[in-house]
């Protein structure tokens, strides 16, 4: 087995369902891996892209990661006696001669390589990816695979806000959704009330809205918040201050009545550790959002999950950010929490895949082999064209 062909392309992406709404210059990378395996008459190829919320890592994929790969001996991608790609044996590859430390984003470059490597190997398996996965770990297998699922969005709206975020909220409610997230901080805390209190009357109780300040508070801006917002019953506060700034997280994780989410902006099992120490998380009740793509990939996200549960973090904590339908496949075989879906925004990578169904907050997967990208009409307009 070898890995023939990378290709990397990166494209702007849009946190609004209109996508001339500017979204800060965001980007993300697609790559597709070529194998030399053929499968009924066609090249077993990999799909991933960076996920979302951060940028396109053109430069570090073609000039370090990807190049490893390519000069990889067959045996070096392989677990001896196995047929196929082995994904753990890849990312041994491509983080040969890297230090510790330094993460950087790195650890993107890293991960978006990851999952067209998982995609691959799951293709090659002929397995939809959940049930690779569930394999590749000697997991237990459930009969019906399915992740339960929220929506993600709420982004301020420069004009019109409450009424394009109401009309987004009944979106995602008409979409099945009973549970879902929207983003705060970048307005006037007396704006942030309004739109929350707006969004959160169209649940039919308490604990169905989460709200995501993406790490913008001060402790004073952030503990003001966590107290004004308290009459909300808000499902949970996510990244509320700068991701490393512990003590200011635990300040304002004491003045919060709703669980605190982080994690997301943290991209190792070095920090991951921090954070479980000095973060001031409680185990029995806050939730992780480790992005398993910006975390070095599922590689790197199967580290921080095995040294969190082991400290006592119940599987339930783990939120995986991203909206992808990679997350899903993660959560329904590692049997976590749930996993996030942008429904409208984030193009391509919104929405589902063709015979997705919703049912109860549980999400069905595609039974595809691999990922399922290419069940996913959008997704697979922007992958196969490139
Ligand atoms: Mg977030």
């Amino acid at each position: 087995m070898r890995i023939v062909e990378i290709r990397e392309r990166t494209i702007p992406i849009s946190r609004y369902i209109d996508t001339r709404l500017p979204s800060g210059g965001l980007t993300t990378s697609l790559v597709a891996i070529a194998t030399d395996a053929v499968h009924t008459g066609k090249r077993v190829v990999g799909y991933g892209f960076s996920s979302v919320g951060r940028f396109g890592q053109s430069g570090l994929i073609h000039e370090r990661f990807a190049p490893r790969l390519l000069a990889a001996q067959p045996q070096a991608l392989t677990i001896p006696d196995r047929d196929g790609l082995d994904p753990f044996a890849c990312w041994s590859v491509m983080m040969s001669g890297e230090k510790l430390g330094g993460h950087g984003e790195r650890c993107v470059a890293v991960g978006t390589l990851d999952m067209a490597i998982w995609d691959a190997a799951a293709k090659l398996a002929s397995m939809p990816l959940e049930q690779f996965i569930t394999e590749r770990l000697e997991r237990k297998r459930e009969s019906s695979p399915r992740a339960f699922v929220y929506a993600g969005g709420g982004y301020l709206y420069p004009d019109r806000d409450i009424a394009c975020l109401t009309e987004e909220i009944r979106r995602f409610l008409d979409l099945g959704f009973s549970h879902a997230k929207i983003k705060i901080g970048s307005a006037a805390l007396g704006t942030d009330s309004k739109r929350v209190e707006a969004a959160a009357r169209l649940f039919p109780g308490g604990k169905h809205l989460a709200v995501d300040a993406m790490n913008t508070y001060s402790v004073k801006a952030g503990i003001a918040t966590a107290k004004a917002l308290a009459a909300q019953d808000l499902w949970w506060f996510e990244d509320p201050c700068d991701p490393l700034d512990f003590d200011a997280q635990t300040q304002i994780a004491e003045a919060c009545l709703c669980p605190l989410a982080a994690g997301e902006a943290l991209f190792s099992l070095a920090e991951a550790k921090l954070l479980d120490r000095y973060g001031g998380l409680d185990r029995k009740s806050d939730i992780l959002v480790f992005d398993p793509v910006h975390c070095y990939g599922l590689t790197g996200y199967l580290q921080i999950l095995d040294y969190l549960l082991a400290r006592g973090w119940p599987s339930s904590a783990f939120w995986p950010h991203g909206g992808s339908l990679f997350c899903q496949h993660v959560v329904a075989a590692l049997g976590l929490g749930g996993a996030e879906i942008n429904p409208l925004a984030f193009a391509p990578f919104r929405g589902f895949a063709d015979g997705q169904i919703i049912s109860d907050g549980y999400i069905t997967l595609p039974e595809h082999p691999g990922i399922g990208f290419e069940r996913h009409p959008e997704i697979w307009n922007a992958l196969k064209s490139f």
